[in-house]
C-alpha cells in the first residue's frame, strides 16, 4: 500500500473540549506519524480560501465563524492509506450518522461542530497540505 499524506484539522470544539491527545492517539494507535504541525487561530480570510470550494453553500458563512471561534490543530499526517484511513478514523460529516467508535461519534456535537477536518482524497490533501505548511 502506498504511503500518503493527508491534512487533519482537529477543529475549535474539539480543541475546547481538551480531546486533542485523545484524538492523536487514535491516529498513532492507527499508524498515521505527524509530519507537520501547527496550533494556530484561523483568520477569517484562511477559512474562507481553506473552504472556498463550499462558499456558494448555505452552512458556508456558519462555517467560516465557527473555524475562527477558536485555536485550531493542524497537521499533516503521513502512513500508509493515510488518506483514507484518516477518513474512517473521522467517521460520517453528521455526527448522528457516525458509526460508534469514530472520532464525531465519540467527540462531535453536530454537523457543523464535528471535530475533526480530513482531507477527501489524496489530491486535495496536497493541495490541503501546502496551504496551511507551503
Ligand atoms: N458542514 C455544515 N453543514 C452541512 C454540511 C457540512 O456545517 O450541512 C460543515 C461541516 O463542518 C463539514 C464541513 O462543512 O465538516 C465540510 O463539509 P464536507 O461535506 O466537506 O464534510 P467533511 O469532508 O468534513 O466530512
Amino acid at each position: 500500500m502506498a504511503i500518503e499524506r493527508t491534512l487533519s484539522i482537529i477543529k475549535p470544539d474539539a480543541v475546547a473540549k481538551n480531546v486533542i491527545g485523545q484524538i492523536y492517539t487514535r491516529f498513532e494507535n492507527a499508524g498515521l506519524k505527524v509530519v507537520a504541525a501547527k496550533f494556530t487561530q484561523l483568520t477569517q480570510s484562511e477559512a474562507e480560501g481553506f473552504y472556498a470550494v463550499h462558499k456558494e453553500r448555505p452552512f458556508f458563512k456558519d462555517l467560516v465563524k465557527f473555524m475562527i471561534s477558536g485555536p485550531v490543530m493542524v497537521t499533516a499526517l503521513e502512513g500508509e492509506n493515510a488518506v483514507l484511513k484518516h477518513r474512517d478514523l473521522m467517521g460520517a460529516t453528521n455526527p448522528k450518522e457516525a458509526a460508534a467508535g469514530t472520532i464525531r461519534a465519540d467527540f462531535a456535537e453536530s454537523i457543523d461542530a464535528n471535530a475533526v477536518h480530513g482531507s477527501d482524497s489524496l489530491e486535495n490533501a496536497a493541495i490541503e497540505i501546502k496551504y496551511f505548511f507551503g
